[in-house]
């Protein structure tokens, strides 16, 4: 791998809280990582982008070769923009290429940040050893992303693998997507408190899911309970990628997974029970193991592997 690679690549991860920026080396080591809180504001966000990249040639001169940037929302490959992000609206419709132009003097290249992380996990993480991947990262919303025959499968228009946004409970609420009942609904963290206020029947009461899965620990019922109702759900939409793609894998990350086996036990059961019983065999459900990194190692390794391809296509032509 690293004899088809020269130099280094940046990775960019941008999330409703967090901007995480990286740089990996050639061969994939993590050479740098940081994080910043991200601003509300779009132009504070590209003012931002651009003192992060003076900082990285800083550090590393000129020898960053490509950057990567994983956005939350539905990113449109023919637009080269978000369309619309449920999480970070600031993004809607934003003139991305122009604007990343003016700051960042390599060839970049963009997506969506779970399809992105799904790219880490596979090139990096529990995904290695794979050719077909679902990845699921469980946090204030819920993204996903997919590999197919060893490649991110992005789709006709780059909107592929938003497992988050398929509808699980027909008589669910609204998401912030705008259709109702969605897997992100019904398993996000936000959909945990709400469960447990539901069970608790304590309607006023201010807390976090970490809070819910701390209760369920102690023994708490309304905790499990709602840890269950997610976990129900969950596993919906795992029998649904299930049955649709027989994967090597599926991949779960993100703060709510933290929970571990409050949340994958009761999916687990239920994927069982609405899966071809082969087909759910086949499959290896697992924890996420980059964590936090998984969308800016993603994002570099997605600019390393489009800068390389971009080249080969460019010498083919060349030669002909
Ligand atoms: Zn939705």
């Amino acid at each position: 791998m690293s004899d088809r690679y020269h130099g280094y690549y940046a990775g960019f991860d941008l999330g409703g809280t967090q901007l995480k920026y990286g740089v990996i080396e050639a061969g994939g080591r993590l050479a740098f990582k940081n994080k910043v809180p991200s601003p509300p504001d779009i132009n504070h966000l590209m003012t931002l982008i651009g003192s992060i990249w003076k900082e990285l040639e800083n550090k590393f001169g000129r020898k960053i070769k490509a950057a990567g940037f994983g956005f939350a929302g539905f990113y449109s490959l023919a637009r080269k923009r978000i369309l619309y992000s449920p999480n970070y609206q600031a993004l809607n419709n934003f003139p991305l290429v122009p604007h990343l132009k003016k700051i960042i003097p390599v060839p970049f290249f963009i997506h969506n940040d779970a399809n992105l992380a799904a790219f880490g996990e596979y090139i990096f993480g529990r995904g290695q050893q794979t050719q077909s991947l679902v990845f699921l990262t469980i946090g204030t919303g819920v993204g996903s992303g997919l590999i197919l025959a060893g490649e991110l499968w992005q789709g006709r228009g780059g909107f592929a693998g938003e497992l988050g946004h398929i509808t699980v409970n027909h008589e669910g609420l609204r998401c912030n997507c705008g259709n109702t009942g969605c897997l992100e609904t019904e398993v996000s963290a936000p959909a945990l408190v709400r469960n447990y206020l539901n069970f608790s029947g304590k309607k006023e009461e201010r807390l976090t899911a970490k809070d819910v899965y701390l209760r369920a620990r102690a023994g708490d019922e309304a905790a499990r309970k709602s840890f269950d109702r997610s976990g129900y759900f969950l596993g919906i939409g795992l029998s649904i990628v299930i049955n649709l793609l027989n994967p090597e894998n599926i991949i779960i990350g993100g703060g709510v997974m933290d929970a571990g086996r409050w949340l994958l036990s009761p999916a687990i059961k239920e994927a069982k029970k609405r899966s071809i019983g082969e087909s759910f065999s086949l499959c290896r459900i697992e924890k996420a193991s980059l964590g936090n990194d998984a969308g800016l190692m993603g994002a570099a390794a997605w600019a390393r592997q489009q800068l390389a391809r971009q080249k080969s296509i460019t010498s083919t032509r060349h030669k002909k």
